[in-house]
């Protein structure tokens, strides 16, 4: 039921809302330190992974710089579309690890095709899930929030089916679920570029 998402245009419109609103009220709250005004300081980004017919607008990153002088203080707001610093999209770094361990699972050289991701890259994206994730602070606070308990071998794809709704409802649900790991305040992505 995840396999048509990678390629699907409206998962990656909704999700490009999702951080457009989410940008907007970081925007409108101003700056953490000093209340000054925040404008737009945002990140150029050369996303992999989506639809062949991804928006312009994902090839930047919202962040925002204060602009009272002396401050400058930097906000950049979580994101569903971007986890950490890395080249391909949060959505293709969640639904690459799922395909690969759902009951048929995709092989390699598909997701290769599809995404002209590496073995290597897609066995790191797997060590983050089930090393990294597991025992960052956010999960270790956030896992008692799930009635039944998320294993850190069933990371990513049996904490996705804990999302209610739509395949589409639930990698959204997710995403916003890792939003806290998106930001550099968050402190707890440690994983280098892709
Ligand atoms: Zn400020």
């Amino acid at each position: 039921m995840y396999t048509t998402l990678l390629t699907d245009a409206t998962l990656f419109e909704a999700l490009l809302a999702i951080d457009q609103e989410l940008a907007a009220t970081a925007q409108a709250g101003g700056c953490r330190q000093c209340a000054g005004r925040l404008d737009h300081a945002d990140y150029p980004r050369k996303p992999r992974g989506g639809p062949a017919t991804l928006s312009a607008a994902y090839e930047k990153r919202a962040s925002f710089c204060c602009d009272a002088d002396g401050c400058r203080t930097r906000l950049t707001p979580v994101s569903v579309r971007f986890l950490g610093r890395r080249v391909y999209l949060g959505a293709v770094v969640l639904l690459a690890c799922v395909l690969r361990q759902g009951p048929t699972p995709w092989r390699v050289a598909r997701l290769h095709a599809l995404l002209g991701v590496s073995a290597r890259t897609l066995a790191r994206w797997h060590r983050w899930w089930r090393d990294d994730f597991v025992r960052t602070a956010f999960w270790r606070a956030a896992r008692s929030q799930f009635a039944r308990p998320v294993e850190a071998n069933e990371v990513p794809g049996g904490l996705l089916e804990r999302f209610d709704g739509e395949a589409v409802a639930q990698v959204v649900a997710m995403l916003r679920f890792l939003g806290p790991l998106t930001t550099t305040s968050a402190g707890t992505l440690r994983e280098a570029r892709p």
